[in-house]
């Protein structure tokens, strides 16, 4: 399974490559801003993206959107923050699988994404 990770953080984006590499999934790419991530999802075609939401440049609630808008089928799991609240509602009409709050737990992170791949 083809996994897409996009984060402004190379700290972040190591952890999730890390944890998920470890349950064996297949680490595609990796992104640090929407534009980035959308570009990525066309010529990779993941099964999978985790989609952090404050970037710079594009947000991840923004992509998620663009995403999905092409790829109704597309499977993004979002990565929030404390207190984006609003922004994770939005983001569950779009249609976006799951979500999970940082800080996270390896074990959540891994439910989540077996959950959305399932
Ligand atoms: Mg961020």
């Amino acid at each position: 399974m083809k996994i897409l990770v996009v984060d402004d953080s190379l700290l972040l984006r190591n952890i999730i490559k890390n944890e998920l590499s470890f349950e064996g999934y297949d680490i595609i790419d990796e992104a640090k801003d929407g534009q980035e991530a959308i570009e990525k999802y066309d010529s990779h075609k993941p099964d999978l993206v985790t989609m952090d939401i404050t970037m710079d440049g594009m947000n991840g609630l923004d992509a998620a959107e663009q995403i999905l808008k092409k790829d109704s089928q597309a499977k993004i799991i979002m990565v929030s923050a404390l207190g984006e609240d609003e922004i994770m509602s939005k983001a569950v009409k779009l249609g976006v699988k799951d979500f999970i709050v940082k800080p996270f737990t390896p074990e959540r992170l891994v439910n989540a994404v077996k959950k959305a791949l399932s």
